[in-house]
């Protein structure tokens, strides 16, 4: 099933049994990220709050592994899958080795979604942990900075446990979410998820 399949055979939430989806803490403001900030703004995650139908379950994985603020870090030598493999690394920006942090992180993010009974995971893409589309090859900060498709670590683990995770640039995906949340929301259908828009076309050769 792709992800708008999944997302369009979501139940209608109500408010006594609202859809319960988790959620990168920062995308809800909490100032989690590496620097103490909230990574900036995103309106498009930000506008789960208006929803008396959905349930947020808000968690920081790199937090509860690593505290805030830290280092920044990112994954060597492969993907979050290959993280989970032993395939690849993830290293801090100083150097220092965070694989087994990071997979405990993942683990408590899968935990939590088994808990909560999560339906759906809208996570911060570029993320090391909470990527789901597109992530940093090596280190962000080298001056020959690259890109690759795959996943963050915990969001591998959720996806490949059986979770929809979904990024918040994945914007056709999010209008069928808003809709299910809204049963005034119409659809914008000129919106598309982060994989179809030029720059990931382009420098992917897709
Ligand atoms: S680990 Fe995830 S939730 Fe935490 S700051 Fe990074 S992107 Fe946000």
């Amino acid at each position: 099933m792709t992800d708008r399949e999944y997302l369009n055979s979501i139940r209608i939430p109500s408010r006594e049994n609202p859809l319960r989806i988790l959620m990168s803490a920062c995308l809800m403001g909490i100032k989690c990220g590496y620097d103490g900030t909230a990574n900036g703004q995103y309106p498009s995650a930000l506008k789960f709050q208006e929803f008396e139908t959905a349930r947020i379950i808000r968690f920081c994985p790199e937090e509860f592994s690593f505290g805030s603020p830290r280092e920044m870090c990112d994954i060597h030598g492969g993907n979050g899958m290959d993280v989970l493999d032993g395939k690849a690394k993830v290293l801090s920006d100083s150097g220092v080795d965070w694989t087994d942090g990071m997979i405990a992180a993942a683990k408590k993010m899968l935990e939590i979604a088994r808990e909560e009974n999560i339906e759906v995971a809208v996570m911060m893409d570029m993320s090391a942990a909470c990527g789901s589309q597109v992530i940093y090859s090596g280190n962000r900060f080298s001056p020959n900075k690259k890109y690759q498709i795959g996943s963050g670590v915990c969001a591998a683990l959720l996806i490949r446990e059986g979770i929809k995770v979904i990024s918040q640039r994945d914007y056709a995906s999010l209008e069928i979410l808003y809709s299910k949340l809204d049963s005034t929301h119409t659809i914008d259908k000129s919106r598309i998820d982060h994989h179809e828009i030029a720059w990931y076309k382009e420098y992917f050769n897709v």
